[in-house]
């Protein structure tokens, strides 16, 4: 079969693979539809997972399945699934503990284009059918699905993570598309205003449309000092981190407020080191809390933020700017993710 792959760091291309064996747990599918993420252009450009070799890339797809391995209740072959970016092993201590996002080791759920090849081939494997896929219903495009892999269950956990609850004032920090479904899933969670970082135009407009009441544009300055301004000193309860650098976490720690927690999804990719700033923090006892987390994953959570979609309570569609059609297409599609342009929040590819 045919794939677009990780040749090396730095290096991309179309490779000719072996279709995926299938185990007696297991799920073959056929792609309907993919998007490439901003951690693939860190997979590739940044090096971020360390060198891999010809490794098909993708991990936000969804598509038919094409085989199922004998112990596989639920799915059969022809059937449309949704599948969410991390594919936990359901069974393991990881998973029972709570954190199946860590079964196999830390950040070991995250298997599409890390531990295999990803979901950017003609055919891609599924462990633990039953536990990672869900049925697609016929109310949820293809690519609005693949907004279900990753962009809606990471930010809705930026949100989780940060503990959002009702009448909150949350600061958004970054609004691409994980930033955006992290205002939706504040929204929905009840906030009473939520304050968006970010420059973009359509970013901006999607971001009023998923209810943030507030811009702070962190290119004219300080985002703290305009945060404190926007809250008259006060601050805010809680913060999700959906972009920026390392730094972010000192303008994080400087705007919540006490009794306050920062939830970041924001992949950190330099230095050794991230700082808290000692006195902002309580001089160690502010009660500020710094949780950061990979998102669950699961066919539990894809039918309920599914659900979510199908009521018409999230409009997924809004961040879709750029729409391809055919197999091809995913090497442009992954070049406009690298490049960012201006009027862009996230290509799709049908296929
Ligand atoms: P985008 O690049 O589309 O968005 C980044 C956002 O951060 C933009 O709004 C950008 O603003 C803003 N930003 C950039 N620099 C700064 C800065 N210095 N200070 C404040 N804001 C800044 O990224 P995505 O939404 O696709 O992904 C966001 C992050 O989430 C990435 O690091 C990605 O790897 C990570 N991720 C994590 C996952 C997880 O499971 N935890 C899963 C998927 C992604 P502007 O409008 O100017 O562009
Ligand atoms: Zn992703």
């Amino acid at each position: 079969m045919k794939g677009y792959a990780m040749l090396s760091i730095g290096e991309t291309g179309w490779i000719e693979k072996e279709r995926p064996a299938c185990g007696p747990d297991d799920a073959i599918i056929r792609p309907l539809a993919i998007s490439p993420c901003t951690s693939d252009v860190h997979t590739v450009w940044a090096g971020a997972l360390g060198e891999r070799h010809n490794m098909i890339l993708g991990h936000e797809g969804c598509g038919v399945v094409d085989e199922v391995g004998s112990n596989v209740k639920d799915f059969k072959v022809g059937d449309r699934i949704m599948v969410a970016a991390i594919t936990p092993d359901w069974q393991s201590i990881a998973a029972q503990e709570g954190y199946p996002m860590h079964s196999g080791g830390m950040l070991a759920g995250w298997k599409f284009s890390n531990f295999k090849d990803g979901v950017f081939g003609e055919y891609f494997h599924v462990n633990d059918a039953d536990g990672n896929l869900a049925h697609l219903p016929d109310s949820i495009s293809p690519e609005e699905a693949c907004m279900l892999s990753d962009m809606v269950p990471t930010g809705f956990h930026g949100v989780e993570l940060a503990d959002v609850k009702f009448g909150d004032t949350v600061l958004v920090i970054g609004i691409g598309p994980v930033g955006l479904m992290a205002v939706a899933g504040t929204s929905l969670r009840g906030a009473s205003r939520i304050i968006a970082v970010g420059t973009r135009p359509n970013c901006i407009e999607a971001a009023k449309a998923y209810g943030a009441s507030d811009f702070v544009n962190y290119k004219d300055g300080d985002i703290a000092e305009q945060v404190m301004e926007l809250t008259n000193g006060k601050g805010v309860d809680k913060v999700i981190v959906a972009g920026g650098n390392n730094d972010t976490f000192e303008t994080a720690v400087k705007v919540v407020k006490p009794g306050g927690t920062i939830g970041n999804v924001n992949y950190l990719g330099e230095g050794t080191y991230i700082q808290i700033p000692r006195v902002e923090w309580g001089v160690g006892m502010g009660h500020k809390k710094i949780v950061g987390g990979l998102m669950p994953g699961g066919r539990a959570r894809l039918e309920k933020l599914g659900s979510l979609v199908t009521s018409g309570r999230l409009d997924v569609s809004i961040m879709l700017t750029h729409k391809f059609h055919g197999f091809e297409h995913i090497e442009e599609a992954l070049m406009l993710m690298k490049d960012k342009p201006r009027d862009l929040i996230k290509p799709v590819v049908v296929l």
